[in-house]
């Protein structure tokens, strides 16, 4: 890596902005001299790699600045101030935010962890770009663990499916999340690895060609409807298959195994499409889901079918806009390039409007002073398995597993909760012990008389924000 190849690729979607990225470099670069990585690469190599990840993400200026200086606060003996002075006040706060808290401040190395895994994971809530250079840091690393020792290797691994592969879901970042996965398991069980990645080699070459066959037949399609396509080809990842076969499934269950995946210029097209699709290859009813109308909880959209292919084969046909096919790879930093100059407030507006992690977390955060007790409840109640409800309207609702009607009540308002006197699930009452399950459809009957929540709802409540405004209005 080279910074005229850095350069090169930001003077394609940001010419006007080199100047500054190249003095930048040139101050990283001296600070780091004589600094090498375990590889025996200059130490510069790195920030200039985790830079080129961002400018590929489409980065802003400040974003890629920071991602060259990203070490220098806690490996070279440069401030905060400094890099204020020298460049602007914004990149000096990003380089902050991503260093970690220095090891004077605490007494063990356990403690100094808690307390940067928390520092990392709040920072979201005041900008979301110290987490995406962390992330582009974290997949560097990551591409580049074989130079660590085997102890090492795994406790990377590991921190990083616990930690960072969870901000990336959150952020609709799939492109970022898949890599760190297969990378991770490939460290952490690499014998399982080494098996999934021969099979799925053995999967692409024997349906090349139907899935060849099948995308030249739809493009023809298309094109005769005058509908501007792009037609791709993907297999899941090593690890999402991995997933699938430790839940007991078998290779022939996983459905979305092979995918072809439309985009096309507007949403009306999408629809167009697959009734183009379905009139050719006959769809699986229950296999239809509809991310457009109804998003994931991280905001991907798109509409998945899975069809009879040719030789009766089951492929899962993905259809999108290029917008949405941008915010499915790069989640949130798809605003870099679709809401260019804008791109910072819009994200941060929208992860705190749109984006339902955000409340948890937010809550989370005010809850726990102590880091141990953070870092816990989040891995349990963010970080682990979810449940997805509907709302009587059909809205999306997500949870950890485990909750109940109690959660979900709280989630939607804290008026709804308090007024709490009944539950329905799928049209039948039910205890408000009662354990939410996929696709449920939850209604809550309320009674402004009620005598609000008793304190023993605290016990059956799951999440930190239903537990703490049962517990506020029983203070009152
Ligand atoms: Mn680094």
């Amino acid at each position: 890596m080279t910074i005229e190849k850095l350069l090169e690729l930001i003077k394609e979607y940001n010419p006007e902005e080199v100047d500054i990225i190249k003095r930048v470099y040139e101050y990283a670069d001296m600070l780091h001299k004589g600094q090498y990585r375990q590889s025996g690469e200059p130490y510069i190599t790195h920030p200039l790699e985790v830079a080129y990840i961002l400018a590929e993400m489409h980065a802003d200026r400040d974003t890629i600045c920071a991602g060259l200086l990203h070490d220098t606060l806690e490996d070279t003996n440069t401030t905060k101030e400094e890099i204020a002075d020298l460049f602007n006040k914004e990149i000096a706060n990003l380089v902050d935010g991503v260093t970690k808290l220095s090891k004077m401040n605490f007494s063990t190395k356990e403690e100094q962890n808690l307390a940067n895994t928390r520092k990392i994971i709040t920072s979201i809530t005041d900008d979301v770009r110290i987490i995406i250079v962390k992330l582009a840091d974290r997949l560097h690393n990551m591409r580049t663990l074989e130079y660590k020792t085997v102890f090492k290797q795994k406790e990377n691994a590991l921190e990083t499916m616990e930690i960072f592969v969870p901000l990336a879901y959150y952020i609709g970042a799939y492109r970022i999340k898949s890599e760190l996965e297969d990378l991770s398991l490939r460290y952490l069980k690499s014998d399982k690895y080494e098996e999934i990645s021969n099979i799925k080699n053995k999967i692409e070459k024997d349906s090349n060609e139907c899935l060849t066959e099948m995308m030249l037949k739809i493009k023809r399609i298309l094109d005769a409807e005058n509908i501007p396509n792009e037609i791709k080809i993907r297999t899941k990842n090593i690890y999402g298959i991995y997933k699938r076969l430790s839940e007991g499934n078998k290779l022939s269950d996983i459905h979305d195994l092979l995918s072809l995946k439309i985009m096309v210029d507007e949403i009306k097209d999408c629809y167009q499409v697959l009734y183009l699709v379905h009139k050719e290859y006959h769809p699986i009813n229950e296999k239809f889901k509809d991310y457009i109308t109804n998003p994931k909880t991280n905001m991907y959209s798109s509409l998945h079918t899975t069809v009879f292919g040719p030789g009766n084969r089951l492929i899962q046909t993905q259809i999108r806009t290029f917008d949405m096919d941008k915010i499915a790879s790069f989640g949130l930093t798809a605003y870099w390039d679709i809401n260019k100059g804008e791109a910072r407030r819009v994200m941060q507006e929208d992860l705190k409007g749109k984006y339902q992690f955000f409340k948890s977390l937010t809550e989370i955060n005010a809850m726990f002073g102590d880091n141990k007790e953070f870092v816990t409840q989040v891995k349990n109640e963010l970080f682990s398995d979810k449940v997805y409800v509907y709302t009587t309207k059909g809205v999306i609702i997500e949870l950890p597993k485990g909750s109940t009607p109690i959660d979900f009540a709280y989630k939607i308002h804290t008026d709804i909760g308090n007024t709490m006197v009944a539950a329905v699930v799928n049209d039948e009452y039910v205890p408000i012990t009662y354990t939410l399950h996929n696709k449920d459809r939850v209604k809550i009957i309320t009674d402004p008389l009620s005598y609000g929540p008793r304190e023993d709802w605290m016990d059956i409540a799951k999440t930190s924000y239903a537990k703490r405004r049962i517990k506020e209005f029983n203070k009152k």
